[in-house]
């Protein structure tokens, strides 16, 4: 939704998005990385207005921040 500005599940194109707007973890300024918000990774979140569907995009420049992580868990290794 981010790039085509369209809902691949429904197909609307009213499509909201929101940034560091709170996730589970009770982290409020995006993905907690490190040892304190400074190093967090903004997230932005697109939500469908059609239907619900809901993705969620770190900033490519912000990867290599994830990656290096020890809070992250590798998937697939
Ligand atoms: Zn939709």
């Amino acid at each position: 939704m981010k790039q085509s500005k369209q809902c691949p599940k429904c197909g609307s194109h009213d499509i909201r998005c929101f940034v560091n707007d709170g996730f589970l973890d009770s982290s409020t300024k995006g993905i907690a990385v490190g040892a304190t918000i400074f190093s967090n990774v903004s997230v932005e979140r697109y939500i469908c207005c059609g239907c619900g569907y809901t993705e969620q995009w770190v900033s490519p420049g912000d990867i290599q921040k994830l990656k290096q992580s020890s809070k992250a868990k590798p998937v697939n290794q």
